[in-house]
């Protein structure tokens, strides 16, 4: 079970913690969403989980006792210390390795490479949720499937349809890559503090045709998402000749007129724009 709201303000005081709001310290005191979370990932009776903030620890303990190892980032020095302490005999026995570090700089913790079949599990702090995903594909090692919670508006906007002002570059890389199977809406009073936002909890499962932009080619669509009004033609043109052949090339064979504009190209066209480039810049 996890903590109920005293538990918690009293576990802070005696830590003599305070959430802090910029590190997105809303902590769970919901069972159900913690018992939801393992539910929904499945996981294999001993697998390897990669947790991006622990916290309290109340996921984290969550997940020792269905027999994963877990890899686990904090970069809270102080919420890391209270989990070295309550977790010794986990930390001992190497099933849990914790990192003091920023997830968005340290995507899988710990997580040997060695380690191919892996979850990632984890309440998310929601100001780092987008720069941490974009940094997990930079690893270029997925994991099968990701049990997130989430702000519901980001998980709005990476699953937004083309055409509509939520669609994004990260809307293309993750559906390329991810499919959203499940999703749940959450109470703000399953956390402590309440937060000012609602979220969601999701299920996202790596496609059997996933498709990996290369961290080149994330970076001339991000740009050419910044002015996603504009037509693709006329952005084309400030590319070096060799990148704006590809794109001309890509909008003929999609039947795409030069006047198209990046916010109404489907995510599965921008896929192939990622495969005529790859290997080319
Ligand atoms: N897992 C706990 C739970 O469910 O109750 C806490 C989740 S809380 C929403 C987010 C956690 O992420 C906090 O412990 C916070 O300190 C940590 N955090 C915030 N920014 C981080 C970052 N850049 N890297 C690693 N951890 C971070």
């Amino acid at each position: 079970m996890p903590l109920s709201p005293s538990e918690t303000t009293s576990l802070l005081e005696r830590l003599g913690h305070l959430p802090k709001k910029k590190l997105g310290q809303n902590f769970l005191i919901d069972g159900n969403i913690v018992e939801k979370s393992l539910q929904l990932a499945d996981l294999p009776a001993s697998g390897d989980v990669v947790e991006i903030g622990p916290g309290l620890g109340t996921l984290t303990r969550k997940l020792l006792d269905a027999g994963q190892t877990v890899y686990a980032v904090e970069i809270d020095h102080r919420l890391a210390e209270n989990i070295e302490k309550t977790e010794t005999k986990a930390i001992q026995q190497g099933k849990l390795i914790l990192s003091r570090a920023d997830a968005v700089k340290m995507p899988l913790g710990s997580l040997p490479d060695s380690i191919a079949n892996y979850a990632i599990v984890a309440n998310l702090p929601y100001a780092i949720s987008s720069a941490w995903l974009e940094s997990v594909l930079n690893t270029q090692r997925l994991p099968q499937r990701m049990v997130l919670m989430m702000q519901k508006e980001a998980v709005e906007r990476i699953w937004a349809k083309p055409g509509t002002k939520e669609y994004h570059a990260l809307s293309i890389f993750i559906s390329n890559t991810y499919q959203l199977t499940e999703k749940h809406a959450v109470s703000r009073k399953c956390f402590y503090p309440a937060p000012a936002v609602d979220s969601m909890l999701i299920r996202i499962d790596l496609k059997e045709d996933a498709f990996l932009f290369s961290s080149s080619t994330r970076a001339l669509i991000r740009k050419i998402f910044t002015q996603r009004r504009k037509q693709l033609g006329s952005l084309a043109r400030k590319e070096a000749p060799e990148i704006k052949e590809i794109i001309q090339q890509w909008l003929d064979e999609g039947e795409h007129p030069s006047s198209s504009r990046p916010e109404q190209i489907p995510s599965s066209d921008w896929k192939r724009l990622g495969i005529l480039l790859a290997g080319t810049h």
